[in-house]
């Protein structure tokens, strides 16, 4: 479970001040981030997968509390236990696109790159239909494309947690179910805690809960966590 209490958070440069009082993710739920571009949807994934780090109040997984732990702990937190979609992908140029998607084995001792991890590689792959662009570098992908090579990345390792930040925004509609199908089923199957940010309203209705930063601009000092629906 995430829970998130009292926080407040501002960037060192600008305006922008996000204050979330409560909001508890359930594990094994799925959930939408939705809301006004610049509201701070992007902001909160990273708070929770502690990339940045609040002002005040908590963020806590599992009853540990992410925003006390140090530099490396939170590295060695975020690379064994969250999957990271991010909105510009940030794919290594320099690796192919198999390569890329086997990064997280690459960086992390903890992670063992054997024959099986592979084999899930070239099936993810295959899933969201990039599998004859293995070899290719991003430069020669599409938007679209260099997209699914994300999500691939994020899922590979077996998180427990996947943020994944409009994760079909590049996407056509074919492509957007398979994207959305994949990031479901390994949730469901593996129990893993999903939350994702959406502009695409056609796709709200898969997810257990929506929750709309509008209510974190409006409401300054009450509790806003939001109900399941
Ligand atoms: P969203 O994902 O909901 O569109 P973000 O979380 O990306 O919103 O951004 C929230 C606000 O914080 C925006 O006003 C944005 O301009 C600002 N912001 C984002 N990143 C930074 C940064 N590194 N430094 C200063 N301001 C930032
Ligand atoms: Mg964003």
């Amino acid at each position: 479970m995430i829970r998130v209490s009292g926080l407040e958070f501002a960037y060192r440069e600008g305006s922008f001040r996000l204050r979330i009082p409560h909001l508890e993710i359930h594990e094994g739920s799925t959930s939408a981030f939705v809301g006004p571009s610049g509201s701070g949807k992007t902001t909160l994934l990273n708070l929770i997968a502690g990339i940045v780090l609040p002002n005040r109040g908590i963020v806590e997984m599992d009853g540990v509390e992410v925003s006390a732990m140090g530099d490396a702990q939170r590295r060695d937190y975020r690379i064994t236990h969250i999957g990271l979609v991010f909105q510009e992908f940030e794919l290594l140029e320099y690796l192919t696109v198999l390569d890329n998607i086997l990064l997280p084995y690459r960086i992390n001792s903890s992670l063992e790159l054997d024959r099986e991890v592979y084999e899930r590689a070239e099936t993810l792959a295959e899933q969201v239909g990039i599998s004859d662009k293995l070899s290719r570098y991003p430069k020669k992908l599409s938007q679209g494309e260099r997209q699914r090579v994300a999500v691939c990345r994020a899922v590979l390792p077996q998180p427990i947690m996947l943020l994944a930040d409009e994760p079909t925004g590049n996407l056509d509609p074919v492509n957007k179910w398979r994207v959305l199908d994949i990031l479901f089923e390994y949730a469901e199957e593996s129990g893993t805690t999903l939350v994702a940010v959406t502009h695409d309203h056609e796709v709200l209705e898969r997810f257990g809960r929506v929750v709309d930063f509008k209510e974190f601009q409006e409401y300054e000092r009450d509790d806003v966590e939001r109900v399941e629906p």
